[in-house]
């Protein structure tokens, strides 16, 4: 039986088994990929304090990672398939194992969202990505298309243009959502290209990627881009396929709790990308997954 199984070990997962580790708790974090989370695919994090110089997300995961191991956190490469929640009894579906625990932290993360529109799922992982940082290097010289406003989209076409030769920004509105500083420094790349108030209608290709087709929102106008990759950072949606019906969630589907992470089963508490929140960042999740292996500590303190 254990005192606490967390699901998912991004910044959130790997703060809370730290926590509760170091508590001297017994404490499993099951993550079905490497630990890391989206970090992963971030190429430098320039806005985690106690790195002046920016620090790579996998250099900061490792470092995470490290930290909670020596303090005992046991880690395993597991996907969990279903989970028993009620207030009394806790079971955690992974491989060929049913595990106990008395508590759960959900670190169980976010996805990114996909468009929706033809050619984008048959030319996933032939010219649709959704990670500049994975897929950046293989468009040396090429023209890509970026889809996206916000934060996401920005850092990643800034990333992207080391590699390549342009990149269309292409944003449904004429404001971008992002942050002022990666505003400007998009803004500032000769290499970035703004398409305003144009959507994406289709991906264009066979084998991979050809082209996208665009549409100006307002004149309707439709026109054609000759790109070899289209990058798509439109947002994130939840991992929350485990727990839906049977915990509380907000309209879009990230689970709520209260301020010490506890969500609507006592004893279940969620932390990072996955809860319903105001700001998604590392120093944000590692909050919440302290805070949650605190307070699971204290639930546990008082059911003895
Ligand atoms: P986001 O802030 O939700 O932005 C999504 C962007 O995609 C918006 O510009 C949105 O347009 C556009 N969009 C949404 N659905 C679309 C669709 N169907 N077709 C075309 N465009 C669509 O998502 P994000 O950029 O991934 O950021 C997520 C969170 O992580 C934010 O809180 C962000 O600040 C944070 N983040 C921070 C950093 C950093 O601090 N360095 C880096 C990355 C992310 P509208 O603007 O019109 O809604």
């Amino acid at each position: 039986m254990y005192d606490i199984i967390i699901i998912g070990g991004g910044p959130a997962g790997l703060t809370a088994g730290l926590y509760g580790a170091r508590s001297l708790l017994k404490v499993l974090l099951l993550e079905r990929l490497a630990p890391g989370g989206q970090v992963l695919t971030t190429d430098r994090v320039e806005n985690y304090p106690g790195f002046p110089e920016g620090v790579s997300g996998f250099e900061l995961i490792d470092r995470m990672k490290k930290q909670a191991e020596h303090f005992g956190l046991e880690i395993r490469n597991e996907e969990v398939q279903k989970l028993e929640l009620s207030n009394t009894q806790k079971r955690v579906y992974a491989g060929k194992e049913i595990l106990e625990t008395k508590t759960v932290i959900l670190c169980c993360g976010a996805n990114w969202k996909r468009l929706g529109i033809e050619g984008e799922n048959k030319l996933v992982g032939k010219g649709v990505s959704y990670c500049a940082t994975c897929d950046g290097p293989f468009y040396r010289d090429q023209e890509v298309a970026v889809i996206g406003g916000g934060d996401t989209a920005l850092e990643e076409a800034i990333f992207l243009t080391r590699f390549v030769k342009k990149i269309y920004l292409v944003h449904r509105r004429d404001k971008l959502r992002g942050t002022k500083l990666l505003q400007e420094r998009a803004k500032a790349q000769q290499k970035i290209t703004f398409l305003w108030e144009t959507i994406p209608l289709k991906i264009l290709g066979q084998q991979g990627v050809e082209g996208i087709e665009l549409q100006q929102v307002r004149t309707k106008e439709i026109s054609q881009k000759a790109v070899s990759g289209v990058f798509v950072f439109i947002g994130t949606q939840p991992n929350t396929d485990l727990v839906k019906g049977r915990l509380d969630l907000n309209r879009e589907g990230f689970i709520k709790t209260d301020v010490d992470m506890q969500s609507s089963i006592p004893g279940v508490f969620a932390a990072g990308d996955v809860r319903a929140k105001l700001l998604r960042q590392i120093s944000t999740a590692v909050g919440e997954g302290a805070t949650a292996a605190f307070a699971a500590e204290k639930y546990l303190e008082s059911r003895k």
